[in-house]
């Protein structure tokens, strides 16, 4: 019988689950929204993966929970941090990375970090905005709002900017809010505004990586790594192409996955 580990990353805004095989593959994969809920919505989630993919429970060799809800999945056999997990998933799924040091970014629900890791995933240093809104999803999210966008179509609207990207001053989301409504209330096209609010957390998530060290190699995970508009912002802040997976979501869930077995 095939033998599986299981990462799941509970997340302040999304819950992520990742299995690989014994050869470290990823096999299945999931979100769901975090909701209060935590430890139920977690264990759905990871039911219903194991269930899409024909994954028997008993199958299933060794889960690591991590994240910021990781205390409270009891069922899970080890807990890790976010920090170590992420290192590690960036470091599988960016394979083809010139040899070296890794940058990794990670802009979550609430938070936002910057993680240097060795050659085998493991850290170095990290530095981590979890105090702010501003430079992290949320911020997005109640843009969009403003803006009455689709979360989905900023990195479209972005792209469709003509001129220089409206600058975003403040730097409290609540007063970067006001700001946004100033400027759509001015008669400024949305797409301007959209693409200066990519710029402005572009210019925080830069601060971060400095203080850990951008090597050549820069990796860029988290949900909000979807939004097209975001990537070009910060390799135009950062001066580097980033490394963004298909799935950008999911690199913590996969790094405990992969935690699992090698604990296994
Ligand atoms: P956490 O681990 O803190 O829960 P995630 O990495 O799951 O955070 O990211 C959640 C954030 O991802 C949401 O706040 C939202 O802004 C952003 N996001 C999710 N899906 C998309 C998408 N398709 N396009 C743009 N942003 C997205």
């Amino acid at each position: 019988m095939s033998v599986y580990y299981v990462g799941i990353d509970i997340g302040s805004t999304a819950i992520k689950v990742a299995a690989v095989d014994g050869g470290g593959g990823l096999v299945a994969s999931t979100t769901a929204a975090t909701g209060s809920h935590f430890h139920r919505n977690a264990q759905q989630a990871l039911e219903r993966m194991l269930a899409e993919h024909g994954i028997a429970r008993g199958a299933v060799a060794l889960t690591v929970a991590t994240g910021y809800g990781r205390k409270l999945f009891r069922e899970a056999d080890d807990s890790v941090s976010e920090i170590t997990a992420n290192g590690m998933g960036a470091r599988a799924a960016a394979p083809t990375s010139p040899p070296g040091p890794l940058t990794v970014i990670n802009i979550g629900g609430q938070d936002s970090k910057a993680i240097l890791v060795d050659e085998a995933g493991h850290v170095v240093d990290f530095a981590m905005n979890d105090k702010c809104a501003a430079g992290t999803g949320r911020f997005l999210d109640v843009a969009a709002r403003n803006l009455e966008l689709d979360l989905e179509e900023l990195g479209d609207r972005h792209l469709g900017a003509q001129g220089a990207p409206l600058a975003i001053n403040s730097t409290c989301a609540v007063f970067a809010e006001s700001e946004i409504i100033g400027l759509l209330a001015a008669g400024h096209a949305r797409e301007q505004i959209v693409a200066g609010i990519h710029h402005s957390i572009a210019r925080r998530t830069a601060r971060l990586v400095r203080r850990v060290g951008l090597v050549e190699a820069v990796y860029f995970d988290g949900g909000p790594a979807f939004n097209r508009g975001l990537v070009m912002a910060l390799e135009e802040e950062l001066g580097r192409s980033l490394i963004v997976p298909a799935q950008p979501q999911i690199t913590t869930a996969l790094g405990a996955a992969l935690i699992a077995r090698d604990m296994a």
